[in-house]
């Protein structure tokens, strides 16, 4: 028997770490999505994290593991700009220095708020590829320590603390949705909810332009996609040619992954706006956009959604809320 790559052990003592420096975040019921889909729906609330997102557990479990020498030589990272005001975030609290590497399609407002956060933000190239090039000329150049956004076992341990406390709240759950992108989320998520609750399935849900854990499970191997700009934007980036642990969990624990379009996100932001009065960005509410489409079938079960991150520019935001949807005017 191989030895697994992420443990319940792994993410319990997680929970241990972070206790006190994130917060718990509470799952609310959405009757309009449970009336629209006949399942009893609810949405945990990663938006409600100090930094907007759940990131902020991986990224502060990472930093409390440094050792005092690790402290002193300072973290970076790459970000699509959750992990990385995550990092800065945890780094500010424990006085660590943090540089931040982002693509030009980072938002302002992420960059804005990580550089507010007194990190070293560099805006490096157009993906979040050419971003990792710098961030590795900081460990081999400068010996920062990386900090991976998603591939790093303490990293996978933080985020799967949403799913011990989802089941602590939620014990009935029978389906949980997941946004996924490089797959620590969902990895340690699932690593929590198959290890505590077998029978509840735990799906993937990506968008269409760029679904790089989609790709590579497919093909059965880490494959390359190409970057486009979507309204997901933090769902963005590969999962790594070099992929260590998250390809492996999400092959052995993901019971399904799907995809949605542009327009659907955009309308899920709607729905989620008008009738959950919740702000969310792109790439948190795909699951609700899978189960407004149908794609995933939810009849008769109670569903979680991980309501991931609620970082979008509000210009862009009121924009897309305020745009007739395409079933009718709000209500
Ligand atoms: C990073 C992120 C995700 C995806 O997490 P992965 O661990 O990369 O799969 C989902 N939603 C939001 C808001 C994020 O910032």
């Amino acid at each position: 028997m191989t030895t697994p790559l992420v443990t319940l052990r792994d993410v319990e003592a997680a929970q241990a770490v972070i206790a006190g420096h994130v917060t718990r975040t509470p799952i609310v019921p959405s009757p309009s999505l449970s009336q629209r889909c006949g399942g009893d729906v609810h949405l945990k609330l990663e938006s409600l994290q100090p930094t907007g997102a759940f990131k902020l557990r991986g990224a502060t479990n990472r930093l409390m593991a440094l050792t005092d020498e690790e402290r002193r030589r300072g973290v970076v990272t790459m970000s699509t700009g959750n992990h990385g005001r995550g990092v800065a975030f945890a780094a500010k609290r424990l006085g660590v220095p943090a540089v931040v590497c982002m693509s030009s399609l980072v938002p302002r407002t992420k960059v804005d708020a990580i550089r507010d956060l007194g990190a070293d933000a560099r805006i490096v190239g157009d993906s979040q590829d050419e971003a990792g090039v710098e961030a590795e000329r900081c460990v081999a150049e400068d010996g920062m320590v990386m900090v991976s956004p998603f591939d790093d076992p303490a990293v996978i341990a933080g985020q799967g603390t949403i799913g011990l406390e989802l089941l602590e709240d939620l014990p009935a759950v029978d389906l949980v949705l997941v946004p996924l992108s490089g797959g620590g989320l969902i990895g340690g998520i699932a690593v929590a909810v198959k290890a505590l609750r077998p029978q509840a399935r735990v799906v993937g849900v990506t968008m269409e332009r760029g679904a790089a854990m989609y790709e590579s499970l497919k093909a059965g191997h880490p494959v390359p996609v190409k970057e486009e700009p979507t309204l997901a934007d933090s769902l963005g980036g590969g999962i790594g040619l070099d992929n260590r642990y998250t390809f492996a969990l999400c092959r052995t624990l993901l019971d399904d992954v799907m995809l949605v379009s542009e327009e659907e996100i955009a309308e899920a932001m709607r729905h989620t706006f008008w009738q959950d009065r919740l702000v969310a960005e792109g790439g948190a509410v795909v699951g609700q956009a899978a189960l407004l489409t149908g794609k995933v079938a939810a009849a008769g079960q109670t569903v979680a959604c991980v309501l991931s991150g609620r970082n979008v520019d509000m210009h862009q935001f009121v924009d897309i809320v305020t745009r007739p949807a395409s079933g009718g005017a709000p209500s």
